[in-house]
């Protein structure tokens, strides 16, 4: 059913949002009784109080998710007990999917279509995914000598830190916590700053389901307060983190000065998309084009925003990617009809404006977008050709919505340009040729490559970064589970003499 954009007005202005951490099963305001506001970055409104949580909020939170893992409340329940609570928190996330996705879309700037599709759909298709595998998880029998039998047992790994993003704020909280639940795990998360909302809501709704106590808390703060203190908590035996490559760093330097804690990475990218020559600039093609580097306002690690195009179909790409775009609507993210909604803050639409204007410096041709003069953080689609690859950008990740077209000769080029980055997030390659299409998807040092369309896969596929965009844990698929669970070996001696 298609709602219309009085429906979610009036659904906004009826919403309460709640701001307070979520611990040990209680809302609770932080410690010390301080708190920030979120805003809407669309309109300047703030929408609440968020409780401002610090070291003492996380030690109480990671506590109450230690005993709770100890006590076994969760992680030695019946594995079919913990599937059945996640699929009724599959249901509530469903059943409740409109009011969520309103309190994203005005928490973030983005369109109530894409906050639908996240919450509506993607949400509950990951807590049941998951549900389903919590009772499938199985062991191994080594091939030991008689006198001995060798299990090989995988259990949960304890209490999970997972700090997220503001680009997709309840997903990326979902894509942590629904396979770190169904391995048994206790979780501690932090949403972003700007986008604390829809995951202290979250919290709720899986008591709701069942939950036990402490199993989910929810510690709303800035990354320098609550997220440091749980990348340094040496309560805390593995942390999940999206986010920036720098503060992936970091991550990386607090598990070496507390607990050598495992550390998840999913980063950022610079991720090209690239037409070969033989390629038919069709309405699909163009399609994926716009979409790849103009989805979520461009404000997506996956983003296409480097498009390398074969020489000879450079400018009818342009042009017909240019005519594309100029039927994109900006507006009010509520409105059902709003293709392109704003920037996360004020400060980031001035960071994105800066890169637009240094790739005018730096000599490339734009071709449309730039600023636009309406209230809230918007920034017009952008887009440049005659970018070159040492431009700044066509190097550093601008996370809005820029599409720079690079002109290559052939594909030896179009994948020496590819590879020319520290990022190794996604690729998307056009092709008529099975030959070629195979050989860039071996060549391109990346997590996810695809062929013939821009998509980022889907539950059933990992996803994660090659080189500086991530570590080896993958979010999705089975090998997401993998990264909340630890191998344990069990050798039984045996007689063998009676
Ligand atoms: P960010 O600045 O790295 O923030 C991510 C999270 O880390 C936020 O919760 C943030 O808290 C926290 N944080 C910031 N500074 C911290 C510190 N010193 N110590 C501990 N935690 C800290 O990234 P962002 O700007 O929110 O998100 C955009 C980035 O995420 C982009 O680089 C994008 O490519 C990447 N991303 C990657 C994926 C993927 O799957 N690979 C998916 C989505 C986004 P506060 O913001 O509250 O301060
Ligand atoms: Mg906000």
């Amino acid at each position: 059913m298609s709602l219309t954009y009085d429906h979610y007005k009036a659904m906004s202005d009826t919403l309460s949002p709640n701001g307070q951490a979520f611990i040990d099963g209680s809302f609770c305001d932080a410690v010390d009784g301080s708190t920030f506001t979120t805003i809407n970055p669309a309109t300047g409104e703030t929408l609440g109080h968020v409780a401002h949580c610090k070291a003492a909020d996380v030690n109480r939170a990671v506590a109450a998710a230690r005993r709770s893992f100890n006590d076994g409340v969760w992680s030695r329940a019946e594995p079919s007990v913990r599937k059945e609570i996640l699929l009724k928190l599959a249901g509530l996330v469903a059943e409740h999917h409109q009011e969520l996705a309103v309190l994203e879309s005005m928490d973030t700037g983005k369109t109530i279509t894409d906050c639908l599709h996240e919450i509506g759909t993607e949400a509950p298709k990951f807590f049941q995914w998951y549900a389903e595998l919590a009772d499938k998880i199985f062991g191994k029998v080594a091939p030991s000598a008689e006198d001995a039998l060798a299990l090989i047992v995988r259990e949960p790994v304890g209490v999970v830190g997972a700090v997220v993003p503001w680009n997709f704020p309840m997903l990326m909280a979902v894509w942590k916590m629904a396979p770190a639940l169904a391995a048994g795990c206790s979780v501690v998360v932090k949403p972003a700053e700007q986008t604390p909302l829809t995951a202290i809501r979250l919290a709720e709704l899986a008591q709701e389901a069942g939950i036990p106590d402490g199993v989910i808390n929810v510690v709303p703060g800035y990354g320098e307060t609550a997220g440091q203190a749980i990348g340094l908590h040496s309560d805390i035996d593995i942390v999940s983190f999206t986010g920036s490559t720098e503060v992936g760093r970091m991550f990386m330097r607090y598990a070496g000065d507390s607990n050598l804690k495992g550390i998840g990475l999913e980063l950022g990218g610079k991720s090209p998309f690239i037409v070969l020559e033989d390629a038919d600039i069709n309405d699909d093609l163009i399609e994926h084009a716009v979409m790849s580097a103009f989805w979520n306002g461009g404000q997506n690690c996956s983003a296409n925003m480097r498009q390398l195009i074969a020489e000879p179909l450079v400018d009818t790409f342009l042009e017909r990617v240019c005519q594309r775009v100029k039927a994109f609507k900006l507006g009010d993210p509520l409105d059902p009809a709003t293709d392109i909604g704003s920037m996360i803050t004020e400060d980031h639409k001035r960071n994105v404006m800066n890169y637009i204007e240094q790739g005018s410096i730096e000599g490339a041709q734009m071709l449309m977008g730039g600023d636009i003069d309406m209230a809230g953080s918007f920034v017009l689609p952008t887009v440049f050709n005659g970018v070159t690859p040492k431009m700044r950008i066509a190097r550093e990740e601008i996370f809005g919505p820029v599409l720079g077209v690079i002109s290559v000769k052939n594909m030896e080029e179009a994948l020496a340009v590819a590879r020319d980055t520290d990022y190794g997030l996604h690729a998307t390659v056009f092709t008529k040729d099975i030959d070629r299409a195979i050989h860039m998807a071996r060549s391109l040092p990346c997590g996810t490559v695809s062929v013939n369309g821009f998509s980022e896969g889907d539950i059933q596929t990992p996803f994660g970064g090659y080189k500086q965009s991530g570590s080896l844990a993958r979010d999705n698929g089975t090998e997401a589970l993998d990264q909340y669970l630890q191998t344990k070996t069990i050798w039984i001696t045996t007689k063998t003499q009676f």
